[in-house]
């Protein structure tokens, strides 16, 4: 951040009083502008047995499969955003969601929340931010094809967990992708 979003003046980058880190600090009015994780919810969304992926439209990872997830908005509860995402890339909808996956990305200051969701139907059509939407079983998952590391995590604990019989809540730390540049 440049320019204060309250006053226009210019910031400082300093440590405020009583803080321990650096923040964005307005020159002229004083505001503090503190930068928090953003929450992404998403949901795998299960109908007989075969799990509903999107393929993006749009970058990052265009063409590459994932759940439907995505920020959620001021105003808006976990669930409603995770059953908004839904209606979004995937024209579908779920009915009641249970809370399945925390995972911490601190290397783009993000955290998912993961709900398991049974569809009402197998309607669904691809969203303006997605090419395709298709119904997958585990063997059919297009692993090699998968956007993020967080939903491939995601989708094999799920798969792990429909074997063993029950769906105790995950968390976990996805660490960033090494890059092979
Ligand atoms: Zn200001």
């Amino acid at each position: 951040m440049n320019f204060c979003s309250n006053c226009g003046a210019r910031v400082n980058r300093q440590i405020p009083e009583g803080d321990d880190r650096p923040r964005d600090v307005c020159l002229s009015c004083g505001q503090i502008h503190y930068e928090n994780p953003k929450l992404v919810v998403g949901v795998i969304p299960e109908w007989r047995g075969r799990i509903l992926l999107c393929r993006r439209a749009i970058a990052p990872r265009e063409g590459l499969w994932t759940l439907p997830a995505g920020y959620l908005e001021n105003g808006e509860t976990a669930a409603e955003g995770a059953r908004r995402e839904t209606w979004e890339e995937a024209r579908a909808r779920v009915d009641e969601l249970t809370p399945y996956a925390l995972f911490d990305l601190t290397f783009v200051n993000q955290l998912y929340l993961m709900y398991r969701g049974a569809l009402i139907s197998d309607d669904c059509q691809p969203g303006e931010e997605s090419l395709e939407v298709g119904f997958f079983s585990e063997a059919e998952i297009p692993w090699n094809a998968i956007a993020f590391k967080v939903i491939e995590e995601t989708l094999r604990r799920y798969f792990r967990d429909c074997k063993d019989g029950g769906f105790p809540f995950q968390t976990g730390r996805i660490h960033p992708p090494v890059r092979r540049d």
